[in-house]
């Protein structure tokens, strides 16, 4: 299995070649077909399995092949803590780099000078911790009705850290027809029920 037979696109194949990456981790081979086929997906990962390649590389093509409209973000990446959304912008970058798409980072203990004009701009995608993201929707400054690409990422640490209520009030922001990505170390009930809850039909893959 090499990373030419998951359906990515030429410019994409380059950047993961560049990034020096030769063969897809697991998660990378089962997971990266079914997004690029819109499917919904809930993944039980750890980190270091590859999993942010996972879902940032057929992010990037979908997006790519999709048309922006008007200013309107188009995807969302939920990040229990600000390490975590910065490392996701760096794949999002490195892997990103023949694409031209924006991103806004919205993470807690940094100005929000630069998110509000990234977000005044229009941009691809929100990587986003919860708290920022609901700050920066209370306040108007971003519209989630055109997010029709929803990850999240770390859900079991989301749960750990009560942002559970938060993402729920996020989902129901966010467009009915949309594809959400699921990424979870374990599995507990409350990630279960949110699974169940705002997926639709996902393929279930464990690494
Ligand atoms: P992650 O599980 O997404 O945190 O990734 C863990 C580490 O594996 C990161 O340092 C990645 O750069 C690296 N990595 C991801 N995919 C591959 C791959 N296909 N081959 C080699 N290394 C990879």
């Amino acid at each position: 299995m090499s990373f030419a037979d998951l359906g990515l696109s030429d410019e994409l194949l380059r950047a993961v070649e560049e990034s020096g990456y030769t063969v897809p981790t697991p998660i990378q081979a089962s997971a990266i077909p079914s997004v690029l086929m819109m499917r919904d997906l809930i993944a039980i990962a750890q980190t270091g399995t590859g999993k942010t390649a996972s879902f940032v590389l057929p992010m990037i093509d979908i997006l790519a092949q999709g048309r922006s409209r008007a200013r309107m973000p188009r995807s969302l990446i939920l990040e229990p803590t600000r390490e975590l959304a910065a490392q996701v912008a760096e794949n999002f970058e490195k892997y990103g780099k023949y694409h031209k798409l924006s991103m806004a980072l919205l993470i807690g203990g940094v100005s929000m000078g630069d998110q509000l004009a990234a977000l005044e701009k229009g941009v691809d995608v929100l990587i986003a911790t919860p708290g920022r993201l609901m700050d920066l929707f209370g306040r108007g400054k971003i519209m989630l009705n055109g997010c029709s690409l929803l990850v999240i990422d770390e859900a079991d640490r989301m749960l750990d850290m009560g942002f559970i209520p938060d993402i729920e009030e996020i989902c129901t922001k966010l467009p009915k027809a949309r594809q959400t990505l699921l990424f979870s170390a374990t599995m507990p009930p409350p990630i279960k029920k949110l699974a169940d809850k705002f997926l639709d039909n996902p393929k279930s893959i464990e690494v």
